[in-house]
């Protein structure tokens, strides 16, 4: 590869940017795993894990990336055979149920059209209709990070509770924590999925569990077969600050810089930050006369937008574009939306300049592809920018 001048943009939907001090934190000497060093930092990590959380209950932290904690989420819950309510709602749900599905769990999976979050109005007919109590646990991701469409969790909290039902409720904030507003105590949230590389600002290769007094007493009867998901042992040698296993030792000092960053903004702030951004990006798409994704603005997301194409333009051609001529790398469109939309991931740590560079390089590499496009786009994200 020849040299690139300047600095990447990566403004994919995660892995995103890591912060240079979170990069240094990360760059000390490893440590023994086992050592009272170790202890004070786990100890000290798994306090101030929580309130990224909105929980004052237990986090665990596994050294694998989301799909492991997806799996741990349901291991630890479930029982051979039980059903699992499931939406559509875009490719990551999709390979969640499917890996539900592969574990020995009935699914009942909600089709979806890829431009909506999961319905509480389906949630409480569904709940309602399973008067024997089949349904174990209602699954949703938060933020679908294929379609930059999340999913409203306290009505859907709602919903399950109107129809007087059971059913755990597991959420995959993979791409939303730390940069949406969520809380897992307060939104009755029984076990939250959660990784490093998106709102959290880490590198990939880290992922949680946030854990419900419901979920843990589920987990004492679980029958799914587990071993190093299981919550047991890690909540038992997390008790002194430790693990059962080798942590990933220089990941645990980046989060530890990582959430100093996040409270020191404040995660309001960070929140207010990111729903500005996400909506001076909408706007130049409107300017650019393309089409946002989804279509509910209830369901909006703060960390991306997924933006058609119109007919018989390649996103992925257009992306190719841009990383060639601008060196900035955009979100493909996964699954079904291959080709149909390319996405802009503004999650993370991102500000105005970063956002204005990232829509110009978009609006330049639209009008190179040959995408007729209206260049009051990025004006309209720098109003938005300026006035609010
Ligand atoms: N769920 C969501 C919403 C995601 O965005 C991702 C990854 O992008 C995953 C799950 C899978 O996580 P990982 O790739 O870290 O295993």
């Amino acid at each position: 590869m020849t040299y690139a001048a300047g600095r990447h943009f990566l403004q994919i939907p995660g892995p995103t940017n890591v912060p240079d001090s979170v990069l240094r934190a990360m760059s000390a000497a490893t440590i023994d795993h086992r050592g009272p060093e170790f202890g004070e930092l786990g100890a000290q990590l798994l306090r101030d894990v929580r309130p990224v959380f909105g929980t004052t209950g237990p986090v665990v932290i596994y050294p694998a990336t989301g799909t492991g904690a997806w799996e741990a989420a349901l291991v630890n819950t479930l029982s051979p055979g039980d059903t699992v309510l499931t939406f559509e709602t875009g490719h990551f749900a999709t390979l969640w149920q499917d890996m539900a599905r592969s574990l020995g769990l009935e699914v009942d999976f909600v089709p979806g059209d890829w431009r909506h979050g999961a319905d509480p109005a389906v949630v409480a007919e569904r709940l309602t209709a399973d008067t024997a109590h089949r349904i174990r646990a209602v699954c949703v991701v938060h933020n679908e990070t294929s379609t930059g469409v999340t999913s409203r969790i306290p009505e859907i909290r709602a919903a399950i509770d109107a129809a007087g039902h059971p059913a755990l409720l597991l959420v995959d904030t993979i791409s939303s924590l730390g940069s949406i507003d969520y809380r897992h105590d307060e939104w009755g949230v029984d076990v939250t999925v959660a990784g490093s590389q998106k709102g959290l600002m880490l590198p990939p290769g880290m992922s949680f569990n946030a854990i419900s007094a419901k979920a843990l007493e589920a987990s004492a009867t679980a029958r799914l077969p587990r071993t190093f998901w299981d919550w047991g042992p890690m909540l038992a040698a997390n008790e002194r600050g430790y693990f059962p296993y080798t942590p990933n030792t220089n990941l645990l000092y980046g989060l530890r810089e990582a959430l100093r960053l996040l409270y020191d903004e404040g995660l309001e702030n960070v929140f207010a930050r990111h729903a500005r951004h996400a909506e001076a990006t909408r706007a130049a798409v409107r300017g650019w006369g393309l089409e946002v994704l989804a279509l509910d603005e209830r369901e909006y997301s703060g960390a991306l937008t997924a933006v058609l194409v119109p007919d018989g333009v390649d996103a992925d051609k257009v992306r190719a574009l841009i990383l060639d001529r601008f060196d900035m790398s955009l979100g493909a469109g996964l699954g079904r939306l291959a080709g149909r939309v390319f996405r802009i991931g503004h999650l993370g740590s991102f500000n105005d300049l970063t956002l204005a560079g990232t829509l110009a390089g978009v609006q330049m590499g639209l009008g190179l592809a040959g995408v007729a496009v209206d260049g009051r786009g990025l004006d309209a994200a720098l109003e938005v920018l300026q006035d609010s």
